[in-house]
């Protein structure tokens, strides 16, 4: 990667991170190992974007309400639709960052016309390789979106990475793999500075607070790796946004009072 310019040089970004999807679990789904407190604790789905700078970068495409019913989520809103809260246009977006392709991340790509998809080589190899025979490593994929990806690809949509990339001034890509071979987490600037979208690299706050990773797993050695390249990457823990935890929508103030419940600012920061 680059040398990344001074922060004063950069672009401040507006980040938005979207809730369209929850459903009820208890704490030891969430931890390797179980957890000895058989209590709740949901779990909430989100897609972000970044604004600013003449462009919008859309950072994953969440599911279609016909996967929540198959996989039996509670689906809040569309992810595709609700970027009209945050004034994207989905059919006008040219940049889709794709953190990884479990059906959570990835599952609407079809609704973007004009993007371009930017994702890690090593999670497409992965998600067309020899572990995807094994139930543990492919329940969290669908075989027709990994194929959907594969053709669009085929059709020049898909910038794939070896490694950490700038995609655009301010808005960078870190692989970690760990959750899955090819993650990658984005780093995004905002007046408050760099704020790291950690995606599945930490799906809750506790996973990463407590270096207890999640139970999906694909490498544990790199998740725990992960948590510091999450820390190395931030200024403070503040700046660390988790990907599933419902805690981030009490802690970022919504865009508006109307949006409360369904959108927060990111690049605003959290209550203490
Ligand atoms: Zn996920």
């Amino acid at each position: 990667m680059a040398p990344t310019p001074p922060e004063h040089e950069l672009p401040q970004y507006e980040l938005y991170a979207i809730r369209y999807a929850t459903r009820p679990a208890r704490r030891s789904e969430h931890f390797i190992g179980g957890d000895p407190h058989e209590a709740p604790m949901p779990m909430d789905y989100f897609v972000w974007a970044a604004v600013g700078a003449g462009r919008s970068v859309v950072i994953d495409t969440g599911f279609t309400e016909e996967m929540a019913q198959k996989r039996k989520r509670t689906f809040l809103r569309c992810p595709v639709e609700s970027l009209g809260l945050v004034g994207l246009d989905p059919a006008a977006v040219e940049t889709v960052v794709l953190t990884h392709l479990h059906y959570d991340h990835v599952g609407n790509f079809h609704r973007f016309p004009r993007a371009e998809f930017h994702i890690q080589e090593a999670e497409v190899h992965f998600a067309t390789g020899r572990y995807m025979r094994y139930p543990q490593m492919s329940h969290a994929y669908e075989a027709d979106e990994v194929c959907g990806v594969v053709r669009l690809n085929f059709q020049q949509r898909v910038r794939m990475y070896a490694g950490p990339v700038e995609l655009a001034p301010g808005i960078t890509l870190h692989p970690t793999g760990g959750h899955t071979a090819g993650l990658q987490f984005v780093r995004v600037h905002t007046k408050r500075g760099w704020v790291v979208l950690a995606s599945d690299a930490a799906h809750f706050y506790e996973n990463m607070d407590a270096d207890r990773p999640f139970t999906t797993a694909f490498h544990v050695g790199q998740m725990h790796e992960a948590f510091d390249a999450l820390r190395a990457a931030a200024p403070s823990r503040d700046h660390i946004v988790p990907g599933h935890d419902p805690r981030v929508m009490e802690l970022y103030p919504a865009p508006s009072p109307e949006l409360r419940g369904a959108v927060v600012r990111l690049d605003v920061a959290p209550r203490s």
